[in-house]
């Protein structure tokens, strides 16, 4: 039989209520505990090693195998999730961009976050971004209003039609030089003018992926500059990667079983034979479904979001354990 594993994928894990942005869409901490508890009773929630020893040695894997992971850095994993797995002894695998735990620098995508948690009207933020377009548009021969809104302002089943024409336009529609400039100016206008400062309180430093490397957590590699690699020549994800192999190194990680998670789920046939040549044992995806554990997948391994876990510890189990 094939084998299989749930890899659970989270962000933002907080006490949401009593933060300074309860808007922010991330798993309230009373929740995580729950989740934890349904996954527990339920799965037999794995450590990395495990996985990439159910690949290359041919070790088996418990049935209904479960991974925990956690994307992008933040200081919550720290202090909100490191010690209640370390508690119940389980391990967790962390995959951090390189630039926010060493530069001190905010990733747009983050930005993005904290400008639309810090404005309860969405409508008033799609004002500002076009009062702030028609400053690039002759220059960067950019389109009117009415096309991008029209183009990008398709609501999914997460977010309304005005989130989603927010985070495109100000992610991947406009040039880099545009959406960078338009997103500083509606941080600082609407969250902080102190980056430096803002930054230190969202992500980990260093010291604290260290402290989580030695006591059993794993972590891996999440780009330098947390890009869309697919978007990216080979020679540009090679840097991506291999600051990510250098991370681990430098967190004191056992490059024997280095890993990477892609920004954003995306990437290319040369980001795969990148990690081939730079011998990473396992790449995950945000592609939604339990993965299958083999060698032919092992760059390619689904995830199932928070979200599509029950959060009740005594909950039925749903579909996707069926799947397990
Ligand atoms: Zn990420």
């Amino acid at each position: 039989m094939s084998k299989k594993c749930t890899i659970v994928m989270y962000h933002y894990v907080r006490d949401l209520k009593h933060t300074r942005y309860p808007e922010i869409k991330g798993l309230d901490l009373p929740l995580f505990y729950e989740q934890i508890a349904y996954l527990q009773k339920n799965y037999s929630i794995i450590k990395m090693e495990e996985l990439i020893d159910a690949i290359d040695q041919d070790a088996e894997l418990p049935s209904n195998a479960c991974l925990l992971t956690f994307d992008d850095g933040y200081i919550d994993h720290y202090t909100n999730v490191f010690p209640i797995l370390e508690k119940k002894k389980l391990q967790g695998s962390f995959f951090l961009p390189v630039k926010t735990a060493l530069e001190n620098k905010i990733l747009d995508v983050n930005k993005i976050h904290f400008i639309l948690a810090s404005v309860a009207n969405k409508e008033l933020l799609v004002q500002e971004i076009f009062q702030q377009l028609n400053e690039y548009r002759e220059t960067y021969k950019l389109q009117s209003d009415e096309f991008y809104f029209k183009k990008l302002a398709v609501a999914n089943r997460y977010d309304s039609a005005s989130i989603i024409f927010i985070k495109r336009i100000l992610q991947v529609e406009l040039p880099e030089v545009v959406r960078n400039a338009i997103t500083d100016v509606l941080f600082r206008k609407f969250v902080s003018a102190d980056e430096t400062a803002f930054s230190r309180e969202l992500y980990m430093s260093m010291e604290q992926v260290e402290c989580m490397q030695r006591n059993g957590m794993h972590i891996g590699g999440h780009g330098n500059n947390h890009y869309w690699l697919g978007s990216l020549s080979k020679e540009l994800q090679r840097i991506e990667l291999t600051e990510s192999v250098k991370l681990v190194e430098r967190v004191g990680g056992n490059l024997d079983y280095w890993t990477m998670c892609y920004p954003y789920g995306n990437y290319n046939s040369d980001t795969i034979d990148l990690l081939k040549e730079l011998k990473c044992k396992v790449a995950l995806t945000t592609e939604v479904d339990v993965a299958k554990v083999s060698d032919a997948r092992r760059f390619e391994l689904a995830r199932l979001d928070t979200n599509d876990i029950p959060k009740d510890g005594n909950a039925q189990v749903n579909d996707w354990y069926g799947k397990s």
